[in-house]
């Protein structure tokens, strides 16, 4: 019988919300055979969010701690990653699945009040986390009978507790599987069949526990279904298909309602949320798929009306390429809806890449990874773009991850600045964008006057996820949320 200690770590006052409700979280783990002990864990002064490297430095802190003393962490924050406000929570390394977050500033949770009148939200978000590290993933949720815990939590919105609850009893006595005793009061919902399987081979020891290498996250077997009512296109002259082999994939996505009525799609599109699926099929005939190094949990929708499209940008960076030869090869990208039973495929595009091999290359960009994964400080700008032609994309993408960790100012406003020219990548653009509004925003420059400088070089439809994005960067409940 597994018992795993858990160490709250985060801002005071998230962990005074949960402190009180950590019985119950670890409730919905018991009949599992599964025991969470509660294990006081470090208090932060302010969000890694918002100090330079902060989350890089906090997580290999606490994956020390978790290498020593096989101990969990449940990290209580406020500020989304990027501050995207759309993402609840997330699991913060599933290389070796030690760390869940939970963001208190999510939309989620102050749509409807704040966290601490919404308990029940932050229970249930909470055993999701900690459900992803027990190897469970969302796709665990489908197929779709009843809201359980694994799905995302705003796609349970439709569906009360009970309700789900009575659906997974009369589930679990159809499979003559253990009687399921429905918590009272009942503030959180039932894992489905397939996580209480996988949690109860977590007692037999086995590859479910935390502390491994093998989240299954790996997005290879998204079922063919689906009536593709959305049109998906790469944008023409926003794709990179010149790639060096164990390089980064760029695009952009244009994405079309086809049909004559609105339709509801994911609004965050990304490996990483589940909700696009992208692998390059090589030329014997081989696939390799995309793994994303980060698992977040978002489930925000958006509305596309008839023959209205929506752009989204995208830097992939991991072992993607790794395996290629040298020659053309075919990148398949399928959009897909989590919500939708079985993942339907609700549109889908390919485009030719041409990867040649270049050893410097593929050296620099597992040094650009290992940047990224908070291996390497950034010590060896100069080291690092040495030898990379300056207009390969590589280039600005390692501009911008060095520009993100310089303590000064004024250097790192000219390397983002250099990371917009019409030349780099549009997600890396994007990126260093995003960048440059919060640095200047946090130097109490003028809201309009950055906003109109930076609209000036963004002028394409395609760089509306750009401002949609800022837009939601600064709320009136946020800065409420960060004075309590
Ligand atoms: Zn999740």
């Amino acid at each position: 019988m597994p018992n795993i200690p858990v160490s709250i770590v985060g801002l005071k006052k998230n962990i005074d919300i949960v402190t009180p409700i950590f019985p119950v979280i670890a409730g919905a783990f018991a009949p599992f055979g599964i025991t969470l002990t509660r294990v006081i864990g470090e208090e932060l002064d302010s969000d890694p969010e918002t100090t330079t490297g902060g989350w890089r430095d906090l997580i290999a802190r606490l994956q020390e701690k978790s290498k020593a003393q096989s101990v969990v962490h449940l990290v209580l924050t406020d500020d989304c990653p990027d501050r995207i406000w759309t993402i609840n929570g997330q699991l913060r390394d599933p290389d070796f699945r030690s760390i869940a977050a939970v963001y208190f500033g999510a939309d989620l949770f102050w749509k409807d009040g704040d966290p601490l009148t919404n308990i029940n939200l932050v229970t249930q978000v909470c055993i999701h986390e900690i459900g992803h590290l027990f190897n469970l993933i969302h796709d665990d949720a489908t197929p779709l009978k009843y809201s359980s815990a694994m799905l995302q939590a705003t796609h349970r919105n439709d569906e009360a507790s009970t309700v789900a609850w009575h659906a997974a009893i009369a589930e679990a006595a159809d499979n003559h599987e253990a009687p399921l005793i429905i918590p009272d009061p009942v503030t959180y919902y039932p894992f489905s069949s397939i996580c209480r399987a996988n949690l109860r081979s977590a007692t037999t020891g086995s590859p479910w526990l935390p502390f491994q290498k093998n989240f299954r996250d790996m997005g290879d077997d998204t079922d063919e279904i689906g009536d593709e009512y959305v049109k998906v296109d790469v944008a023409r002259r926003d794709r990179h298909s010149r790639i060096h082999i164990g390089g980064e994939i760029y695009f952009t996505l244009s994405i079309t309602n086809r049909r004559e009525t609105a339709i509801e799609i994911p609004y965050d599109i990304g490996p990483q949320y589940g909700s696009l699926r992208v692998c390059v099929k090589h030329s014997d005939g081989s696939q390799t798929y995309h793994r994303p190094a980060d698992y977040c949990c978002s489930g925000a929708r958006q509305i596309l009306k008839p023959g209205e499209s929506t752009f989204r940008s995208l830097a992939l960076s991991g072992p993607l390429t790794g395996g290629l030869s040298p020659g053309s090869h075919t990148c398949v990208i399928k959009l897909v809806d989590p919500r939708a039973q079985g993942n339907a495929v609700l549109g889908r595009t390919v485009f030719n890449v041409i990867a040649t091999a270049d050893v410097s290359l593929a050296k620099k960009s597992d040094a650009l990874r290992g940047l990224m994964a908070g291996k390497r400080k950034s010590a060896s700008y100069s080291k690092d773009i040495r030898g990379i032609p300056k207009e390969c994309p590589l280039a600005a993408h390692f501009a911008l991850e060095h520009a993100i960790r310089l303590k000064s100012n004024r250097r790192r406003r000219t390397l983002l600045r250099d990371c917009q020219r019409p030349i780099v990548p549009r997600a890396i653009r994007h990126m260093a964008a995003r960048h440059e509004y919060n640095l200047r925003m946090r130097d109490g420059e003028n809201r309009e006057e950055i906003l109109r400088e930076i609209r000036s070089r963004f002028r394409s439809k395609r760089d509306l996820e750009l401002f949609d994005l800022i837009q939601r960067i600064d709320r009136p409940a946020r800065e409420k949320n960060r004075e309590q």
